[in-house]
């Protein structure tokens, strides 16, 4: 629980923070879905995104140096999703770690942070259930370049499911929420997406055939990413990921 003692001593070390909001501008202009955030609700994005860095600890993978403008950026991303919701979402867990490019897990080890690793891969991202989220700084920036794309939505939206029951695509949903038609909504257009995909047509990355975790994650992408055309082709799913995230990012102006 973050108590009013904390969140006392948080303001006192948000008030000392060196960062300003011209760093934070410069360091996240090529991000075009912040640009949904005007007015007051830019300056609470800007103003939660200090929060989160004061809450998470930023990491270089190897001898890579994180610098202050990729920890903005970084942090921006992961807030823009709950933006609707509260910080509290990110409890539990607490660093970030960034590699230069693609990292490759090591097969069969335990590494410094306690992650067991049973076969070796290159990733763009990875996160653990209560334990750090890995990034690879090359496929955070081509979250700019590539539509759809985005490395960090991808892995905070594992670290949202992982809130209850794991990373299965179903994450906590919100009183009122209903959980079957969530399911059944997701599942038809899961159908709907291997159909495409067996025409050779996918409307989405076809990564997110995995299992229904990556599938939830690879939607989170598309829905702060290029919500046009989800919410063209999969209007009800894109209803239901508006009443979880509580934001519409078609209508955020
Ligand atoms: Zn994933």
């Amino acid at each position: 629980m973050f108590d009013r003692t904390r969140l006392w001593l948080e303001n006192r070390r948000l008030a000392r923070l060196p960062v300003t909001r011209a760093q934070w501008e410069d360091a996240i202009a090529d991000w075009a879905p912040a640009r949904r955030y005007q007015g007051e609700r830019r300056e609470r994005l800007f103003q939660q995104t200090l929060r989160f860095l004061l809450r998470k600890e930023f990491r270089g993978g190897g001898d890579f140096q994180v610098t202050p403008a990729m920890e903005l950026k970084i942090a921006t991303m992961a807030v823009v999703m709950i933006m609707g919701l509260d910080l509290g979402w990110y409890d539990g867990w607490y660093t970030v770690i960034v590699y230069e490019d693609a990292f490759v897990t090591p097969g069969d080890e335990m590494d410094e942070f306690g992650i067991v690793h049973s076969e070796g891969r290159v990733l763009a991202g990875e996160a653990w259930d209560r334990g750090p989220v890995l990034l690879s700084w090359q496929d955070v920036q081509a979250a700019s370049s590539e539509p759809g794309f985005n490395v960090v939505l991808h892995e905070m939206a594992h670290k949202l499911d992982m809130r209850s029951g794991g990373a299965n695509g179903a994450p906590p949903l919100h009183h009122g929420m209903d959980a079957r038609l969530w399911h059944d909504t997701f599942t038809r257009a899961w159908s709907a997406l291997e159909q495409a995909e067996r025409e050779g047509e996918p409307f989405l990355d076809p990564y997110a055939l995995q299992d229904p975790g990556e599938f939830f994650a690879v939607i989170t992408e598309s829905f702060f990413e290029t919500p046009e055309p989800l919410e063209q082709i999969l209007p009800e799913v894109y209803g239901q990921l508006a009443l979880f995230y509580r934001q519409d990012p078609l209508h955020a102006h």
